[in-house]
């Protein structure tokens, strides 16, 4: 499989540490709102990765946070602590904010058809962890106490900037905007590793440290529930593209420093979602959840298809008219795949073809509207109808979009609505006619099919037997 690695900027053929097993981590949400349509967009393609690996037939153990701590309102330390003001907003404790949010968010991946990982690790387990890290880290000079705080001192780095040939000025986030520059840092781009003092609102959960009663950073927390369930490397780190500055360089940076030797090999990141203003995100206020999506009577689907038919590194623009064009897609594609009958023998060959197609989509850098193309290719092929269903089975362990579920629930509710209008009288004549035909007294079956006709019946003779329908 090849793959785009964020760290050398070129597609390269995937080879994990290890045959057995591919090590996946990837970065978990933030548990003080509902998760935005925008973040989903990042969990479906990270979703189709594992599955893709899966599917290619590799293991896969996967790893995920949940932030429940210590992530500022500003990726680089600054402003209110998010789970603070989730909690001030809903008139809660931060601890019953995260248990809710962590709910609604598995509740959302459900219906958006997200497996849940392997390990799904809230942060506030793990203080042990990053006391021990940063503890190795001030022991080896790459970090400093100042003003309370623990610091990275990202000059003690050959590269710090790994994810781009950007320099200091272009990613200045230490003095954005409106955010004061904190004066303990001894570079702009030091970050915080453990707090004991924010001139912000106290935090709500504190622990006990060298340092003093305090609580760690945002970024501390994915490198140190990284290590602990997957060991010193991983093959695959993933996250939204927001993540690669500083999120995942400031991983690097304590990990690798850390751990003395190289820690992840393949970066993914998924681009945004963006509305016709910019990013979606939280901070602009109104957002959409998959639970508005619904209550507009959108099926959760659709949006993963949605999502599917655009490359992972492409920005998608979200508007309601796209949404709806894929619902139609969506809709048609269900419709055609219940007019096939599960009967036939499947063609091994044909379906090998097809796989072919489904895998070199895959393959080249997880190209999911290619993949959709190949569900496509299926429904044309001039194959038995056993080959296409079970062709259109193997591509949805990858695709998940119920395909197979929802074509059984068309062709289940078009039964439904023949079933409904029986008539005893219309179905004493179809079975005449039947008869007559059998009888070869083709003249009275033609009477027959004229009679009803009149009376605005039609009769579709399926491999199943004579079906009618009024029109
Ligand atoms: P958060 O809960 O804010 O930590 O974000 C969870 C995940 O969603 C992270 O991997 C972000 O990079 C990602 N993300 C945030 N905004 C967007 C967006 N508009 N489109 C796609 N992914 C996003
Ligand atoms: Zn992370």
């Amino acid at each position: 499989m090849y793959l785009y690695n964020s760290l050398s900027h070129k597609k390269e053929l995937f080879q994990p540490n290890s045959p057995d097993i591919v090590k996946m981590y990837t970065c978990g949400p933030t548990v003080y709102h509902y998760a935005h349509i925008g973040n989903l967009r990042t969990y479906i393609m990270e979703d189709v990765l594992e599955k893709s690996l899966r599917y290619l037939g590799y293991n896969v153990k996967r790893v995920m946070n949940i932030t429940d701590v210590g992530h500022l309102a500003s990726d680089a330390d600054t402003g209110e602590d998010k789970m603070l003001k989730g909690a001030k907003r809903e008139n809660k404790t931060v601890m019953e904010i995260a248990q809710y949010y962590t709910d609604a968010f598995f509740a959302d991946c459900d219906k958006l058809n997200i497996k849940k990982p392997d390990v799904v690790e809230p942060a506030t387990n793990c203080i042990d962890e990053y006391i021990h890290m940063v503890q190795t880290l001030l022991e080896k000079g790459n970090a400093y106490l100042a003003g309370g705080n623990v610091y990275f001192d990202t000059s003690t780095l050959e590269k710090y900037y790994v994810f781009n040939d950007h320099d200091e000025e272009d990613l200045n986030v230490g003095v954005r905007e409106g955010v004061e520059e904190d004066s303990n840092k001894r570079n702009k781009n030091d970050f915080v590793l453990w707090f004991t003092k924010s001139k912000f609102e106290d935090q709500a959960l504190k622990w006990d440290s060298p340092w003093g009663v305090g609580y760690p950073g945002w970024h501390i927390e994915c490198s140190c529930i990284s290590m602990k369930h997957l060991g010193e490397d991983i093959d695959i780190h993933a996250g939204g593209i927001d993540n690669a500055f500083p999120h995942h360089t400031n991983e690097i940076a304590q990990s690798e420093s850390f751990l003395g030797h190289k820690w992840c090999n393949y970066w993914f990141h998924v681009h945004h979602l963006n509305t016709d203003t910019g990013k979606m995100s939280k901070s602009k206020g109104e957002f959409l959840t998959v639970s508005l999506l619904e209550q507009k009577g959108y099926n959760p689907m659709a949006y993963r298809l949605f999502c599917l038919q655009s490359h992972y590194r492409r920005n998608l623009v979200f508007s309601w008219e796209n949404l709806d064009n894929a619902v139609v897609a969506y809709d048609k594609l269900v419709a055609k795949i219940a007019t096939l009958q599960d009967n036939g023998d499947v063609d091994a060959n044909v379906l090998q073809a097809l796989k072919e197609r489904f895998v070199n989509a895959l393959n080249g850098d997880l190209n999911t509207s290619l993949a959709i193309t190949a569900v496509y290719d299926v429904l044309k092929a001039k194959t038995t109808d056993a080959t296409k269903l079970a062709a259109i089975a193997d591509f949805d362990k990858v695709l998940s979009l119920d395909l197979l579920k929802a074509a059984n629930t068309v062709r289940k509710q078009q039964e439904q609505e023949t079933a409904a209008s029986a008539d005893p009288e219309i179905d004493a004549l179809v079975a005449a006619r039947t008869q007559a035909k059998k009888d070869k007294n083709y003249a009275e079956a033609d009477r027959i099919r004229d009679e009803l006709k009149s009376r605005g019946i039609e009769i579709i003779d399926t491999p199943q037997g004579t079906k009618w329908r009024k029109v």
